[in-house]
């Protein structure tokens, strides 16, 4: 994936991928898992005062929301051709390859 249309320094324009079904059923089943992981836990570690068990189920569901929140698309840095995965909600950022800041226009 190297779309990007503008050859303006350090400014690219960007397509947003679309989510698909499947991604977003995924999404979904890791926020119940995640939040339904969290009361568990915390009852682990409240009413059985086992803390070892809840931290690490606590760190699993952490760990699902965060998964949930992943969203990456693979950009074209314009400066050196190289593909920079980003998050979607960033409106900027650094290319790995080259270290140079580049602006991100989302359409
Ligand atoms: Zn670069």
């Amino acid at each position: 994936m190297t779309d990007y249309a503008d050859h303006n320094e350090g400014v690219i324009d960007v397509d947003r991928k679309k989510t698909t079904v499947a991604q977003r059923i995924a999404r979904i089943v890791f926020i119940v898992v995640g939040v339904a992981g969290i009361f568990v836990s915390i009852s682990f570690a409240a009413l059985m005062s086992d803390m070892i068990s809840g931290m690490l189920l606590l760190m699993i569901s952490v760990g699902c929301l965060g998964f949930a929140m992943v969203n990456f698309q693979k950009v074209g840095c314009p400066h050196c051709g190289q593909e920079v995965t980003i998050h979607k909600l960033n409106h900027d950022f650094e290319c790995k390859h080259c270290h140079k800041p580049t602006a991100i226009n989302w359409k």
